[in-house]
């Protein structure tokens, strides 16, 4: 899985948990590392990948 903001892989954790988050739109399912999460506001990440 990679970030939709820096592109860099996202690390998984066990039990498929991401070291990031997801934004969601209906069935689109954006990606996000937690450095960019820290980096940008929700909204400012949404505005712009979904
Ligand atoms: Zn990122």
């Amino acid at each position: 899985m990679k970030c939709a903001s820096c592109g860099e892989k996202i690390p998984e954790l066990f039990l498929e948990k991401l070291q990031g988050t997801y934004l969601v739109k209906g069935k689109k399912k954006v990606p996000i590392c937690s450095v960019c999460q820290q980096k940008y506001t929700m909204e400012e990440l949404q505005k712009k990948y979904l």
